[in-house]
């Protein structure tokens, strides 16, 4: 029995040991990554749930390391957090996603994810602004995406941004809604353009009711709060007619298309535009 507590101890240690390699492997392949400028972004089309209109497309951060493959940003961000990584990195995705969309269409606007840690950095607002500035943007095409765990550091200073950001124009998503912070009242207190309902609540609409009701009332929510909703995720036709009966107002997800490159994006507006 000794023994056995002994191999186990030594294969928990063993394993802790290969996450925390990974980790530190990560970090200093994700430093040099941003040195080297070899991260990219792909574009997921978000259209209008009546008319099938491409409205949005979300900037995603994709890294394709040459040995270790593709590393999901799920891995990576909250890296790139814990180290400070993600200032250089939100940085360069906002110029980045701004410099590509500032040639599509008036009426596609280009979302933008934000980390906590990037929104509650003094110099976000000032970047956004240049960024904007430098490109001809106007502030309505841009949407940052926060999540509702910004909202837990319910400082005065999130609300300022939130407020200077809204008066310069740029419109701001709450991402992921429905998994983080479960009180409402924050709705209240802030300002949403948008709420975008998590995946998992769209995947659960079609296997129960309760699924089906969560995902109506947030709808409603949304609509009683004058803000707009978009649904997270979408893969099938049949949740697509659901959200369509239900007032969703935007569709997001693999039934629509996966994540592809600024060139692909371009061509798939342009066919979108001809139906
Ligand atoms: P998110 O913001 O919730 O982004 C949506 C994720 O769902 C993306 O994963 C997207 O590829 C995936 N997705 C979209 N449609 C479908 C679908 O129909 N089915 C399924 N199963 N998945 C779908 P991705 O690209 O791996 O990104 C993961 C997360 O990493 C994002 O979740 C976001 O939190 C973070 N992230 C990505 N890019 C950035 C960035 O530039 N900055 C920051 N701070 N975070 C980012
Ligand atoms: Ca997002
Ligand atoms: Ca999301
Ligand atoms: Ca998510």
């Amino acid at each position: 029995a000794k023994a056995d507590g002994r191999n186990r101890f030594r294969y928990f240690d063993s394993s802790l040991d290969a996450t925390a390699r990974r980790r530190n492997l990560i970090e200093q392949e994700l430093a040099l990554a941003v040195s080297l400028g070899t991260l990219d972004l792909s574009f997921q089309p978000l259209i209008d749930a009546q008319s099938g209109t491409v409205v949005c497309a979300e900037a995603l951060l994709r890294w394709n390391h040459t040995r270790l493959g593709p590393i999901s940003p799920a891995e990576f961000i909250p890296i790139a957090e814990e180290t400070g990584l993600i200032t250089s990195i939100g940085a360069w995705v906002l110029r980045e996603a701004i410099r590509i969309s500032k040639d599509w269409p008036d009426h596609v606007r280009v979302a933008v994810n934000l980390s906590s840690r990037q929104f509650l950095s003094p110099g976000l607002v000032p970047m956004v602004e240049n960024a904007l500035k430098a490109n001809a943007m106007r502030p309505g095409r841009l949407e940052l995406e926060v999540t509702e765990s910004l909202l837990m550091n319910s400082t005065p200073g999130v609300e300022h941004t939130l407020k200077t950001l809204g008066k310069l124009g740029v419109r701001i998503a709450l991402d992921d809604f429905g998994t983080g912070f479960s009180s409402l009242s924050y709705l209240r207190r802030f300002r949403f353009d948008k709420l975008k309902i998590d995946q998992s609540f769209i995947s659960d609409m079609e296997t129960n009711d309760d699924g089906r009701a969560i995902v109506e009332s947030v709808i409603r929510l949304a609509k009683d709060l004058r803000m707009s909703v978009a649904a997270e995720g979408v893969e099938t036709q049949s949740q697509l007619t659901m959200l369509r009966q239900l007032g969703c107002c935007e569709i997001q997800g693999y039934l629509v298309a996966k994540p592809m490159s600024a060139e692909a994006f371009t061509a798939f507006l342009a066919t979108n535009d001809a139906d």
